[in-house]
C-alpha cells in the first residue's frame, strides 16, 4: 500500500482542512506535481540542480570517535549539513521551485522558523529570478539574525509577523492568509512535511532522496541495513526524508527525536507526538500541542527549527502503527551534544540536529548488543553560534 490515499490521508491523519478558496489551488498543485513526478525531463532537471547546485549526494560518514565514545554504537552521519545553504531544506525548495516554474507562477512565498527554509527558498527564488516574500515571527527574526541578513542579501523580502508567539506557527498562518489572497500568481513553498494535502506527500517525495542515498550507501559500506535510524523532528521533513526509503525494511527501527525544551513536564517544549493529542493545524490532522479547549499552545525549543506545536501527519501515522518511536531531548542535553560532536568529530551540528545526536547517549544505554545507527545530521551549526554565547 502506498500512502497517502486519494484524499491525502495517512490512516486517519492528514487531509485538507482549508478555506474553500484554496481547494482548487491544492487540486491544481496535486495534479501538476503527480504528473511532473514521473516526467523524465522534470526528473533530469531536478537531478541536475540537486547534484550540480545543491551538492548531492551527501556523504554517509562513519563517526569513529563518536562511536568509540558511545561504545555500543557504530554511528554513521548522513551529512545534510554539507549541502548548499547548510541544511536539508534545499532538497525540498529546489523541487518546489521547479514545480512552481512549470506551473507558470511568478511570485513565491514561504514561512520560516530558524530561517533555514527561508534562506533555502530565497536561494532558489534568486536562482530562477522569481519574486520572493518570506514570513517570519519577530521572535525568530531576533534569534536568527544571520539568516535574516542572508535572505535579504538573496533579494527576498522578510515580512515580520508580530502575532501570537511570534514564531513559526504564526508565520505559517500569515503565509496561508497571503496564499488565499494571491493564489493565482503565487506559489506557496511549505518547508516541512506539514500543511494540507498534497504538501506532506510532495515534501516527503523531495526529501526522501536522503534515505534512498543512505540505504544505498550503508549497504555498500557495511553490507547490511542499519539497526536504527535517528533524526530530529520539528515538522518532520528530515526525519521522514531518512525514514521513508526504509519503511518496508521491518527490522530497521526508526526513532524521531522531538524537542523537550525546558522539560516535558513544563509548558515550554515542542514534543508534539510524545506529549500532544490529535488535532488540526495548518490544514491537516495530526499530533498537536493544544489546551483543553483545543487552542494551540505555544511551543518552545532552543532550536528554532523544532519550535513548532504541530508535526507532519505521516509521523502521527507511523507512531499510530508502531512503525517509528518518538522520544524527546531537552535544551540542555542538545547543547551538550552540540559540544560533544564538535569536539569529537570536528563537526558543529545545528541545534536541531544536536537533539538527534544527544539521543544516542540514551540509545547506547538501551541496546543489548553493538548496533549500527544512521543519524541524520540535518544541518550545520554556524547559524546558532550567537545563541551559544561562548
Ligand atoms: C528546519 C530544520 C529542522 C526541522 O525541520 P524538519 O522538517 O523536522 O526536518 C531540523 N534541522 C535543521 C537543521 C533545520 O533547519
Amino acid at each position: 500500500m502506498t500512502l497517502p490515499n486519494k484524499t491525502g490521508h495517512f490512516g486517519e491523519f492528514g487531509g485538507r482542512f482549508v478555506p474553500e478558496t484554496l481547494i482548487a489551488a491544492l487540486d491544481e498543485l496535486e495534479k501538476n506535481f503527480k504528473k511532473l513526478k514521473s516526467d523524465k525531463k522534470f526528473k533530469e532537471e531536478l537531478h541536475f540542480y540537486l547534484t550540480e547546485y545543491a551538492g548531492r549526494p551527501t556523504n554517509l560518514y562513519f563517526a569513529k570517535r563518536l562511536s568509540r565514545h558511545f561504545k555500543k554504537l557504530k554511528v554513521y552521519l548522513k551529512r545534510e549539513d554539507m549541502l548548499h545553504t547548510g541544511a536539508h531544506k534545499i532538497n525540498n525548495t529546489v523541487g518546489q521551485i521547479l514545480v512552481a516554474k512549470h506551473m507558470g507562477k511568478t511570485r513565491i512565498i514561504a514561512e520560516t522558523g530558524a530561517g533555514q527554509h527561508g534562506v533555502a527558498t530565497a536561494t532558489v527564488a534568486a536562482l530562477f529570478g522569481l519574486k520572493c516574500r518570506v514570513y517570519m515571527g519577530t521572535e525568530d527574526i531576533e534569534r536568527q539574525a544571520l539568516n535574516v541578513y542572508r535572505m535579504k542579501l538573496l533579494g527576498a523580502e522578510v515580512f515580520p509577523v508580530h502575532a501570537g508567539s511570534r514564531t513559526l506557527k504564526d508565520a505559517m498562518n500569515e503565509a496561508i492568509r497571503d496564499w488565499v489572497t494571491n493564489v493565482r500568481d503565487t506559489f506557496y513553498v511549505i518547508g516541512s512535511v506539514a500543511g494540507p494535502h498534497p504538501y506532506p506527500f510532495m515534501v516527503r517525495e523531495f526529501q526522501s532522496v536522503i534515505g534512498r542515498e543512505a540505504r544505498r550507501q550503508i549497504l555498500a559500506k557495511e553490507k547490511k541495513l542499519p539497526d536504527y535510524l535517528v533524526a530530529c523532528v520539528g515538522g518532520g521533513s528530515n526525519a521522514m526524508g531518512l525514514f521513508h526509503a526504509f519503511f518496508n525494511d521491518k527490522k530497521v527501527k526508526m526513532i524521531g527525536v522531538e524537542a523537550a525544551g525546558l522539560g516535558i513536564n513544563t509548558k515550554h517544549h515542542s514534543a508534539t507526538l510524545t506529549q500532544g493529542s490529535i488535532g488540526v493545524l495548518h490544514g491537516s490532522k495530526s499530533g498537536l500541542l493544544q489546551d483543553n479547549d483545543g487552542q494551540v499552545e505555544i511551543a518552545h525549543s532552543i532550536a528554532a527549527g523544532l519550535d513548532y506545536p504541530g508535526v507532519g501527519p505521516e509521523h502521527a501515522y507511523y507512531k499510530s502503527i508502531g512503525r517509528a518511536q518518538y522520544v524527546s531531548i531537552n535544551d540542555k542535553e542538545a547543547l551538550k551534544a552540540l559540544r560533544l560532536l564538535s569536539e569529537l568529530e570536528g563537526i558543529i551540528p545545528a541545534l536541531e540536529s544536536s537533539h538527534a545526536i544527544s539521543y544516542l547517549e540514551k540509545l547506547a544505554r538501551k541496546v543489548k548488543s553493538r548496533s549500527l545507527v544512521i543519524v541524520c545530521l540535518s544541518g550545520r551549526g554556524d547559524k546558532d553560534m550567537a545563541q551559544l554565547k561562548i
